[in-house]
Parts: structure tokens; sequence; C-alpha cells
């Protein structure tokens, strides 16, 4: 039996149906832009494998830094000790992120980072007395797979069996053109109960929603809201932080900073697992104080694991080269093309670019499920043709590493006119 096979017997996949899917590729090599399963297919990975490489598999720069760092003091617990690594990525992001930010916790993945605000939000609310103890999250918005992060998730199918269980968290329409004036005045009037500790968003792109747009205006509009009625912002840029939206974060298009970031993801260009949220100065003073109950009382075993912040620091410094500056400009130019291209194709119904991102959707007669029979249709045209990409109900969206060689991203817009075809 090859891994394919063998991979059914003890393996559970993520968002996955076992009962419905067949054997899934078993991929044994990558490099840059490309992977290759047993038999030697090869693939173009289009969504950087979930919108975490953005310099390419195999990666030799990374490779290096963390090979280094893992003979050199590969992990040390964080409690009661720090390390040179650790200070040294502390210091790095506080020359990229927003002035405002001051503080760096960090965790393993997005949705921890996202606990860990959510936590913030509301212990620093207790601390001083305060009840405030709801959260303002956009429908179909995605912030993880935790309780937390679940809860203020829009995607009800992810969240349906879990309600009841869930921290109070109440919803605002996404402010796309058109809408911005009903999610103000939505936003509005939520904010004047006094209930509410945090609101939490994705900053310019709802990514697992389908790449969802809405503009830096409406956003900052909806920032300085919270502002006036003492709502924490959270920017939740897991997905867009790292120069997916074209500047080094989505919230860098902002005037008004949020309080809080969570950044994950790309933050590692695509090795280790970390994640980390950022904090401002007044955020930490809520909990600095002569009680020891008043800190925040949150850890794992793995915080600011030293293999991580070589790779995060080593990520960085690559982001800053020229060269991927100029890779991020590249694919920017090309998915204009094709977007001016493709937008008066009789099945597209519209088209949307950010940064890396490009995203279509297909006209349909019927609203589409999330894993729906297009979006099936379209995923194993795309798998057939050594593709890879997963659309959202009739979203199809690429969100290369941004070393992708020009004819390998010619090939997947090929490929994407070809699968129009078919549905
Ligand atoms: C992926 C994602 C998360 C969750 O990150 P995990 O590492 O999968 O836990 C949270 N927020 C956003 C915006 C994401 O894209």
């Amino acid at each position: 039996m090859n891994f394919s096979q063998r991979d059914k017997k003890h393996n559970w996949h993520p968002y996955t149906q076992h009962k419905t899917v067949p054997d899934f590729p078993a991929i044994v090599k990558g490099k840059d832009a490309l992977l290759w399963d047993e038999n030697g297919k090869e693939y173009i990975d289009a969504i950087a494998s979930w919108w975490v490489n953005p310099f390419g598999h195999s990666n030799k720069v990374m490779a290096d830094a963390i090979y280094e760092q893992l003979t050199t003091l590969e992990h040390v617990l964080f409690g009661g000790f720090t390390h040179n690594k650790a200070v040294e990525l502390s210091e790095k992001l506080m020359e990229i992120l927003p002035s405002n930010q001051q503080k760096i916790f960090y965790s393993d993945n997005g949705s921890t980072a996202v606990e860990v605000a959510i936590k913030v939000a509301l212990q620093y609310n207790y601390n001083k007395g305060i009840k405030k103890t709801k959260v303002i999250a956009f429908e179909d918005a995605f912030h993880g797979d935790t309780f937390g992060a679940m809860a203020a998730s829009g995607i009800t199918f992810f969240t349906e069996a879990f309600k009841g269980s869930l921290l109070e968290v109440v919803r605002i329409p996404v402010p796309t053109a058109g809408n911005e004036e009903q999610t103000i005045k939505t936003l509005e009037n939520l904010v004047k109960t006094n209930e509410f500790a945090a609101f939490i968003f994705e900053p310019l792109v709802l990514g697992a929603a389908g790449m969802v747009m809405y503009s830096a205006e409406v956003l900052d509009k909806l920032i300085s809201i919270c502002n006036q009625n003492n709502v924490f912002t959270i920017a939740d840029e897991v997905m867009t932080g790292f120069g997916k939206t074209g500047k080094t974060f989505a919230s860098d298009y902002l005037e008004n900073k949020p309080d809080m970031m969570c950044l994950s993801k790309a933050l590692t260009g695509g090795t280790i697992p970390m994640a980390i949220t950022t904090f401002s100065q007044e955020i930490f003073e809520g909990f600095y104080h002569d009680d020891t109950d008043k800190a925040l009382f949150h850890g794992h075993t793995f915080t600011a694991n030293p293999t991580g912040c070589a790779a995060a620091l080593a990520s960085i410094s690559l982001l800053q080269t020229d060269e991927i500056q100029q890779n991020i400009q590249t694919v920017h130019q090309s998915h204009l093309a094709f977007q001016s291209k493709i937008k008066n194709h009789p099945k597209v119904k519209t088209t949307r670019v950010l940064g890396v991102i490009f995203a279509l959707e297909i006209k349909t007669e019927t609203q589409e499920s999330y894993y729906g029979t297009m979006r099936n249709k379209l995923y194993n045209f795309f798998i057939e043709n050594g593709v890879i990409l997963r659309p959202v109900g009739n979203i199809v969206y690429i969100l290369p590493p941004y070393i992708i060689a020009e004819n390998q991203l010619q090939k997947v817009y090929q490929t994407i006119e070809n699968a129009l075809e078919i549905v």
C-alpha cells in the first residue's frame, strides 16, 4: 500500500467528512511554489498551503536559520526565563508594527492568538470592576476553531454544534460596497449598550469567507466608533499579515490603529507553528498591578519557542528584501492583468484583487454552499490539473507564495479559465 492508502487507517483530517472523500494525494517533496506527490505528480501550490508560505517550500534561508537555532537552543521555557531570540523578535516587530503596539504575547497558532486577545479584552474590564462580557464580530468572519475564536466566527456550520456553549458574540454585516452605512449604524447602536469588551475583525479581507473585501475608510470609521465608546479593537491579521495585502499589515492602510493584533500563518514563513498577539501599552497596564490575581494567567508549553522565534526573524528579514517586495508587486500586477482579461467572461459575476490576493465569483442560479457541489467539482478539476486551489462555494481565489514564477501563475490563471467551462 502507498502512503495515500495507508493514511486512511489512522489519520483524521481537518474539515473532512471521511465517508465521502477519495484518497488524498500524499505529498513527499516541495520546492518553491511546487509540490510533488508519491507518484511524482507535480502541483502548483496556488494558495501557499493555507496562506502560510510566502517564500516557497523548502526555502534554504529559512531552513538554515532553523537548523542553526536547533543546534544552539531548540527550546527553553518562557515562564521565569527569557532568551535572546524572543528579545530580538519583539524588537524587530516594534520596527514593523503600527507604533501603538508595544507588547508581544506568544502562542502557537491563529486560534490561540485570537483566544488571547479575547481573554485580554474581557479580563482588562474585569480587573477594573467593569462588566463588559460580549464581543462584536462580522457576519461570515473566521477567527479560528478553539472556543473563543469559534464563538467570534460567523460561518455557521463550523460552529452550529456548539451553540449555547459559546461566548456571547453579536454580529454586524460586512461593510462591502453599498453596505457601509448599515454596518456603521448597527455598530453605533451596539456600542451604546456598554456591554461590549471588543470588536474583532479581519482587516480589509475576510479570508475564509472567500476573500471578501471592504474598504479601509469604512474600517477607520468603525474603529473610531469603538475608540469613542471604550470598546477595544482587535485586528485579526492571521491571514492578512506579512505582505498579503501589498503592505506589511492590512492595518498599515488605516489611520486609526487597532488596540490589539493577532499574527500567525506567514509569521514563520510557513515553517514552525507560532503565533503572536500584540497590545497597546494601555492594555498591558490594565494587568500591571501589585495584585498577582490581576495578571494574565494564560500560557502554552511552547510559548515563545526559540526555534519559532528564529524562524520568524528570518522570515521578516526575507520579507524586507527588495527581491521579495518586488515579487509581491509582480504577483499583484499579474493579478490585475488577469482580472481585466476575465472580468467580462459570461460566467464571472465579480472579481477582486488586493496585494497578492485574487478572487473571482462564478455566476450561479442558486446559493452555493461552502463545501457544495460546485465547489467540489471545481476543486477536483484543479487537483486533476495539478493546481492547488480550494474554492469556497462559487468563489475561486488565488493566494500564491510571493516567489511563484510567472509561467506558474499563468498556468493557474489558464486552469481557472478552463474550469469556467466545466461549471
Ligand atoms: C487561519 C485563521 C485563523 C486560525 O488560525 P489557525 O492557525 O488555523 O488556528 C484565525 N484567523 C484568521 C483570519 C485565519 O485566517
